[in-house]
């Protein structure tokens, strides 16, 4: 495995790779969660160039940039171990050096739930996800489903910009309690870390009252809600549109052909986290499907 840390050197050793490129952008500090996209990049692509860069444009100012775990050197190794061909590695001012002006707004989608709980966030994201797009050049760029709402906004920045290339999503990785796997549960202490499956639970119970066939969205919010307990405390629960991550409120009638999310978010501690499951809806009865078509 490559590693480079200039924007120049990328450049050059990723049009040296054979085609199709995947992509694997990372913020480091690597889990199981991020080693599925890599093993996802290797069957879909025939070479796979991963980044590691912590990304200041999409922290805000009183978020964890500073403490984000960093783990460099064994994030190399796992890589390398999992076949990756190129990883670069920039730094700050590489990325973004004096001057630096420039950004991509995804818009309203960009500004709902974790856009509005983080502002700024989504443009951090769009902007440095389609400088790594530039740099490496690459056919297939691979996202974990577990960010949902970042993929929502990137596959609108590869549509409305027409950027040549597919993005892939992985499903989420979970510990064996639900959990899905994240660099930040690393800042949990051992009793957080025992509460917080809380937030898988609570989106199971969602989607399995949608299965069950409840329509009305705050029904099934507070079907997820009542599995939330201290030491959770709700930042959201809701049911969108996986596509435009906007309110659905008569789930069964928008679920085809839309996909539906039910989507969390907890705090615990000092720490958010956040989550989200597809609903498979109920199938309708024939009579209701049929007045529907007439
Ligand atoms: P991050 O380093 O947190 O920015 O994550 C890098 C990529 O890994 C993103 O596309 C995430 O969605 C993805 N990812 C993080 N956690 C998981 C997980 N538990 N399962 C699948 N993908 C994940």
């Amino acid at each position: 495995m490559e590693i480079v840390r200039s924007v120049a050197d990328a450049v050059r050793a990723a049009r040296a790779l054979p085609r199709p490129l995947g992509l694997v952008p990372t913020m480091g500090a690597l889990h199981e969660g991020h080693l599925a996209l890599v093993e996802r990049a290797r069957t879909v692509g025939a070479s796979t160039m991963a980044t590691i860069f912590v990304n200041p444009l999409q922290f805000g100012p009183n978020e964890d940039f500073a403490k984000y775990p960093r783990a460099f050197p064994a994030d190399a190794k796992l890589l390398e171990d999992a076949g990756v061909d190129l990883l670069f590695a920039p730094s700050v001012d590489e990325m973004y050096p004096p001057g630096f002006t420039t950004s991509i707004d995804p818009g309203a989608i960009g500004s709902r739930f974790d856009g509005a709980l983080r502002p700024g966030h989504f443009r951090g994201v769009a902007t440095v996800c389609v400088k790594l797009f530039a740099i490496a050049g690459c056919d297939v760029a691979f996202f974990g489903a577990k960010d949902a709402q970042q993929v929502a906004v990137l596959r609108h920045v590869v549509r409305d910009l027409r950027l040549d290339l597919t993005i892939d999503v992985v499903p989420t990785q979970r510990a064996a309690d639900g959990l899905a796997l994240s660099s930040r549960n690393a800042y949990l202490s051992a009793g957080e870390r025992a509460a917080a499956p809380g937030l898988y639970r609570a989106l199971r119970a969602m989607t399995d009252a949608a299965a069950r066939g409840e329509d009305d969205r705050n029904r099934i919010i507070a079907a997820g809600r009542v599995q939330l307990r201290m030491p959770l405390r709700e930042a959201y629960l809701d049911v969108v549109d996986a596509d435009t991550f906007a309110p659905v409120d008569a789930v069964a009638a928008q679920a085809r052909p839309r996909s539906l999310l039910a989507i969390g978010s907890v705090w615990i501690g000092q720490t958010r986290l956040i989550d989200n499951l597809q609903l498979s809806i109920a199938p309708q009865p024939a009579s209701a499907a049929s007045a529907r078509r007439a």
